[in-house]
């Protein structure tokens, strides 16, 4: 792939999360000459182990720390010379969000304006900025929820965020779009649906149904699972990524999607026939026994879809797995990786 410079340097925030470790994996396989940067705070979502093959890499260097802490932003931005900063960094569970939203404001719209701030001030005082990147990675659920017959979302599309998750999204989006107007700083923003993949930190819908099936536990379906959602395996979100910072225009923004609705019911009944073929000992057989309808989701959204034709046509990005293959793929993952999950269960009582 064509590179804007021959050697870079990344600040990858959130890089021990699910969408951030699956990045740094891509990229220094794609990227071997390049030095990455992971700075995270290791919240119950962050997750060492995640990198833990990568410890003794030459090319990477771990630092546990917050996106609101702009002294240690300054430093690592001046010390490291970062050509690329790759904002993953973020409270991301809707729930979570209903239930606690300060932590949300703090990280996604003070964390998010914190780094801009630093960057902002780091890329003034350089040279040639000219090859300089701020990626920021955001969410499809800050245009807010679909009708069944609604078009999809295109980069146009009016912000309207139902959940405090999405309008904090929504506010970090706004802050690096302004740094762009305002100050020309080369702000690029990605806004992707549902990632599925290894890695997913099991209070998400397709971990938490693999590990709820592997333990005979009941799979929650909030409402009548009737609400849809675009589902991208996270390897293709980050070959969408890497597109976007080598080929994408500063200023712009990139809805990232797999052409894929499932509504979440069939998506639960698809993973219970996969696993009753795959593990033959469930607990409860056949799995989809296990399915228990739960109260919605308050402000639940009904449907989220994306229209890719902008990073398809002008940056020729497309996903190359298929929704069968990948979640055969992540199932067999959670599979092999049980003591992975195992030790986040028994850290987060979940
Ligand atoms: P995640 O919750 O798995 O990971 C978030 C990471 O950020 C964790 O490692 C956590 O420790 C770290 N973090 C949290 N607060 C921090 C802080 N203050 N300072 C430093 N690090 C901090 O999230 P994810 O699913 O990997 O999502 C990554 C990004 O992608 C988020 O910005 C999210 O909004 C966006 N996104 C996610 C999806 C999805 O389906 N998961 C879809 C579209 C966009």
């Amino acid at each position: 792939m064509h590179t804007l410079f021959p050697m870079h340097t990344l600040l990858v925030t959130g890089g021990a999360g699910f969408i951030g470790s699956n990045f740094v994996y891509h990229w220094l396989e794609t990227h071997p000459q390049d030095r990455l940067i992971v700075l995270d705070a290791l919240t119950y979502a962050g997750n060492r182990e995640n990198l833990a093959p990568l410890t003794e890499h030459p090319h990477l260097r771990f630092v546990q720390g917050d996106i609101c802490d702009r002294p240690l932003i300054d430093r690592l931005l001046a010390e490291e010379q970062v050509t690329i900063v790759a904002h993953f960094a973020a409270e991301s569970h809707v729930d979570r969000s209903i239930l606690g939203p300060g932590a949300f404001v703090q990280t996604n719209v003070v964390g998010t304006f914190t780094l801009l701030e630093s960057f902002r001030q780091y890329w003034l005082g350089l040279e040639k900025p000219a090859h300089l990147r701020f990626l920021h990675v955001s969410t499809d659920e800050v245009y807010g929820s679909l009708s069944p017959t609604d078009p999809a979302f295109t980069e146009t599309t009016p912000y309207a965020p139902n959940s405090p998750y999405s309008a904090s999204k929504a506010g970090s989006d706004h802050l690096a779009r302004a740094y762009f107007h305002t100050y020309g700083l080369p702000t690029l923003i990605t806004n992707c649906s549902n990632n599925y993949g290894p890695f997913q930190f099991p209070e998400k819908l397709i971990p938490l149904m693999v590990v709820n099936l592997l333990q005979g536990k009941p799979l929650p379906v909030y409402g009548d699972g009737q609400n849809v959602r675009d589902w991208l395996y996270v390897k293709d979100h980050c070959t969408a990524l890497e597109t976007v910072i080598h080929r994408g225009q500063p200023g712009e923004t990139y809805n990232i999607g797999g052409n894929n609705e499932i509504k979440n019911l069939d998506l639960v009944h698809s993973l219970c026939q996969l696993m009753d073929e795959l593990v033959p000992d469930l607990p409860v057989s056949p799995a989809r026994n296990l399915i228990t309808f739960v109260t919605d989701r308050l402000g639940h959204d009904r449907r989220y879809a994306i229209d890719n034709s902008k990073i398809t046509q002008e940056l020729g990005w497309q996903p190359a797995m298929t929704f069968e293959q990948g979640l055969r793929e992540t199932l067999c993952w959670y599979l092999d990786n049980r003591d992975w999950w195992q030790a986040l269960l028994d850290r987060s009582a979940l």
